[in-house]
């Protein structure tokens, strides 16, 4: 991979693509679902000690599900 791609290189633990359960807390063993727009399709299950160069810095989103295996959440973002 070129240097590009890892530049942006994050844990889901602190990207604003993640979406845990409503009452969960952003930790390294808590699991959530990816809610990036292009990998939502893929209903990408990952803790928050995942990551992917999709990251972007922020608070996860909440929702109802998102832990679920598959995730039955709906998207916040
Ligand atoms: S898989 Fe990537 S885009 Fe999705 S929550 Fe984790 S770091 Fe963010």
């Amino acid at each position: 991979m070129s240097k590009d791609s890892d530049s942006n290189w994050g844990l889901c633990v602190s990207c604003k693509w993640w979406q845990i359960e409503p009452a969960a807390k952003a930790e390294h063993v808590t699991a959530g679902y990816c809610i990036e727009e292009t990998l939502q399709p893929f209903l990408l299950r990952v803790t928050g000690n995942s990551g992917c160069n999709k990251f972007m810095e922020g608070k996860p989103a909440h929702g109802k599900g998102s832990s679920e295996k598959p995730p039955t959440a709906k998207p916040a973002r």
